[in-house]
């Protein structure tokens, strides 16, 4: 078998032009222009990458940016101040404090400061705790994206058996809410699990979000499973320069699954497409308007 590529360029396009066109008729409407705030500390390359997409992709949806850079030693007090400002600021709708913060900040300190409203990541525990307990919630964009992708290849995950590996805040908690929110049937795996290879070849859905290069082998997959794959390794190639790669292995993987996602071009494609998602569901729960179509 050769598995189905699952496009997240393509699909992440299409997400957020979708977007685009409900931030439009929201503005036409109501005259309500979603709003998100970046806050970058420091200047890690790969940080400043994300904030550059996230702030381009913003615009091209036809929402606001706003971005906020600070120095590597700004003291916490000065970045809850501006978190407290933006809270504030009634044309901001989002906030994102970009991850991860220099050692010398208390990251929990940070999230918690952030209005739950406006927490367009979903990392507040207010908006993770309404997660967990099935409540309507901002959730975190990299889970919801997965969802997406998997959506592409089933219409519904009633009663498919997931593996989720990886049990992070960000990606590998939200994703089993989201995934017992679709009736899936979810086991959890983490660095503690035993016989991991057997727990997938059980699961018609494998989420790997570890971050160890293609740690997921060919033959711990199911025949015909959907893989969707959320790890971004850096390997370094032959030519010195650096590969990219996920968590699974996916020349293996791909002979073995149904549908699979590639790295690049699978899910990190829809981290920022559900980014402006959360955004415009922000800046219309705050204004009092129903929930956008998408
Ligand atoms: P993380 O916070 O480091 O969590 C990694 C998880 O993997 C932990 O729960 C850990 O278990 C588990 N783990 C480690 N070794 C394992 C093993 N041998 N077997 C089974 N589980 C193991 O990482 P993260 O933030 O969730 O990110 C995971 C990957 O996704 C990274 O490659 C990251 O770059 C990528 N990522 C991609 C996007 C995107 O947009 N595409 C977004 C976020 C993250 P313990 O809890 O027991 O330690």
């Amino acid at each position: 078998m050769t598995a189905r590529i699952i496009d997240g360029k393509a699909i992440a396009a299409e997400l957020r032009a979708r977007v685009a066109g409900e931030a439009s008729r929201v503005k036409r409407e109501s005259g309500l222009t979603a709003g998100l705030a970046v806050v970058l500390v420091g200047n890690d390359p790969a940080s400043e990458i994300y904030v550059r997409n996230k702030q381009r992709e913003t615009q091209a949806a036809g929402m606001v940016s706003f971005e906020h850079r600070l120095p590597a030693d700004v003291s916490q007090a000065e970045l809850l101040a501006l978190v407290g400002k933006l809270n504030r600021d009634p044309a901001v709708h989002g906030i994102l404090v970009q991850l991860p913060l220099p050692k010398s900040l208390h990251t929990e300190t940070v999230i918690n400061a952030i209005d739950p409203a406006k927490d367009v990541d979903g990392l507040h525990p207010q908006n993770a705790g309404r997660l967990a307990g099935g409540f309507a919630a901002l959730s975190p964009c990299t889970p919801l994206g997965c969802i997406i992708l998997t959506k592409s290849v089933h219409a519904s995950l009633e009663g498919l058996n997931a593996i989720v590996i990886g049990r992070s805040t960000l990606v590998g908690r939200p994703l089993l809410q989201l995934l017992l929110n679709e009736n899936a049937t979810v086991t959890i795996a983490h660095s503690r699990s035993r016989e991991l290879s057997k727990l997938c070849a059980r699961a018609d859905l494998v989420y790997a979000a570890v971050g160890k290069a293609e740690m997921v082998r060919g033959d711990w997959i199911k025949p015909g499973a959907t893989v969707i794959d959320v790890g971004i390794n850096r390997l370094a190639a032959a030519d010195g320069k650096n590969r990219l790669v996920g968590d699974v292995a996916f020349a293996e993987a791909s002979q073995v699954a149904g549908a699979i996602t590639p790295v690049p071009g699978g899910v990190g494609q829809m981290t920022v497409a559900c980014l402006l998602v959360n955004t415009l569901r922000a800046a219309c729960a705050i204004a009092g308007l129903p929930k956008p179509a998408v």
